[in-house]
């Protein structure tokens, strides 16, 4: 990091709804916890929206210089149906339609998960822990809430007292709900036998006896409440007190409420300097979502098979039409969009192989050093101003512009200038927007199919005439490069090892 760019940074703080300097607790360490998903099925293309929000947010700290913490759970039990604290576990349910263990759920889904962030190079967090894995420290978390006074325990379920705990703290301030409000409009009558007020949420639930995710506890079998888990987690590996808390926008209330009160409750102080919420990824401005039926997973963006999808979209077009937009806005689903994405990257890619092959002019304009100065001093900014991809990709394309002059001899760079933006495109558009070069690679591909296919044909015919040594030695040969090749029904393919 260069400290000529170093400035502050400003975040977006859903919890006061201002852009505020980000000043960690204990630099140059900084604490990240993000929602995981709900492992109970494929995840869909709103998921890894918001996981690319909070990539971009980890990319651009480390840039940054912090060492970061990055915590990103995986719900595998206590999330209900329909998000609320009756019904059946989203997972056991699954489990009962696919006719699996529970246990074999989350493990193919989580699989997949990890599949996806691959797929779309999200970096893996530092820590990705399991709500099962934590039982111990949610059943403590319960205890020191009902030992604050704000947990009250009926029939073997452990319920949170909203209105108890809304007397002496905030309680709706980062949803910016009232509690006469949300009084007022509950019409919420699931498990009121049992909760004192309709605003009261489940920290644990009784299991009855056909439940197949339980855990024994000081009030019986049963399992954590959905909220808990987070709280539980993200204050054990991060602190009491940390830096950030991320997740969707739709996660704001109940859940991150609901957090916040727990934390309050347990440990008598607020658990987060630094709410961050991404937005919604819509699709006619309608939330893409599994129950609307309008979301899709990433292996029909790539294929194309789906009925929103005109073509197949590569996973890095995908991203850069994400990045394109503020984390914080809504960003809907189009065709049309995609398209100018795919063109846009593919522009981006083939200034950058342009920029590696450039060579410095013999009378260079020395203006033009300084102009490479401010496009990435501009960069940086615009990343430090609430991480603002779009201006930083509307900057590069500056810089793309300066590329081709250059090529094209209308703009003379020295060696300096030349250098400086290569240092500022592979930084920003492969560490901090993450973006990778598949078009080349696919491309690459392309070519050596035809090179491929001639070595099959000859193994073919060496085959055909019984000439074995000849047809082993190719297949070997091209093993020996990386290249497979597989006989099947139809024909010999081949693929990259
Ligand atoms: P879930 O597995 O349903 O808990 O969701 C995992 C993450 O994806 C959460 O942070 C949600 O806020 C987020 N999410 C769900 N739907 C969308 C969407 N349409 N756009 C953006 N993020 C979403
Ligand atoms: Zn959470």
């Amino acid at each position: 990091m260069s400290h000529a760019q170093k400035g502050p940074l400003y975040l977006t703080n859903t919890l006061t709804r201002r852009k505020e300097e980000f000043i960690p607790l204990r630099p140059p360490h900084v604490g990240l916890y993000v929602c995981g998903p709900t492992v109970y099925s494929d995840v869909h293309l709103g998921n890894v929206r918001t996981f690319t929000t909070f990539d971009l947010l980890y990319r651009w700290l480390r840039h940054l210089g912090y060492t970061v913490r990055y915590v990103r759970n995986i719900t595998d039990v206590g999330h209900l149906v329909g998000d609320v604290d009756e019904g059946e576990d989203k997972i056991a349910k699954r489990a009962r339609l696919e006719q699996l263990e529970p246990m074999e759920i989350v493990q193919k889904y989580t699989n997949g998960f990890h599949d996806v962030m691959r797929l779309f190079n999200i970096l893996p967090p530092s820590i990705e822990p399991t709500a099962t894995g934590h039982l111990i420290e949610q059943i403590e978390m319960v205890k020191r809430i009902i030992d604050a006074g704000y947990g009250y325990e009926a029939n073997g379920s452990v319920y949170f007292d909203v209105p108890k705990f809304a007397e002496k703290h905030a309680y709706g301030e980062l949803s910016g709900r009232r509690i006469d409000e949300l009084q007022a409009n509950t019409r919420d009558t699931e498990g009121m036998d049992e909760k004192r007020s309709p605003l009261d949420f489940a920290i644990w639930k009784k299991a009855d006896p056909t439940h197949l995710m339980k855990w024994p506890s000081p009030w019986g079998e049963g399992f954590p409440g959905w909220h808990l888990e987070c709280s539980a987690m993200s204050t054990k590996y991060l602190g009491q007190t940390f830096d950030i808390h991320g997740g969707g926008m739709d996660l704001k209330f109940p859940h991150h409420e609901c957090e916040i009160a727990q934390s309050v409750a347990a440990d008598g102080h607020a658990p987060v300097r630094y709410w961050m919420h991404g937005n919604m990824l819509t699709v006619n401005g309608r939330k893409m979502a599994k129950s609307e039926g309008n979301g899709f997973t990433p292996e029909e963006l790539i294929t194309g098979n789906h009925k929103l999808l005109e073509k197949g979209y590569s996973a890095m077009t995908v991203r850069f039409f994400m990045l394109q937009c503020h984390y914080a806005s809504t960003l809907d689903f189009s065709n049309a969009a995609l398209q100018a994405a795919e063109k846009g990257l593919e522009r981006l890619m083939a200034a950058m192989d342009v920029l590696d092959k450039l060579k410095p002019a013999p009378a260079p304009d020395a203006a033009q050093d300084e102009a490479v100065k401010a496009l990435a001093q501009r960069c940086h900014e615009a990343m430090n101003d609430d991480l603002n991809s779009p201006v930083l990709i509307a900057e590069l394309f500056e810089g793309v512009r300066l590329i081709n002059s250059a090529n094209d001899g209308k703009v003379l760079l020295s060696a300096a200038a030349i250098s400086g933006l290569q240092e500022l495109f592979r930084a920003m558009v492969f560490d901090v927007l993450g973006l990778k070069r598949e078009a080349q690679a696919a491309a690459d591909d392309k070519a050596l199919d035809g090179l491929v296919q001639v070595f099959i044909q000859m193994r073919a015919e060496a085959k055909a005439r019984k000439d074995f040594a000849t047809s082993d030695r190719i297949r070997d040969q091209l093993a020996a490069m990386g290249i497979v090749l597989k006989d099947t029904k139809e024909g010999t393919t081949w693929q990259r090892a």
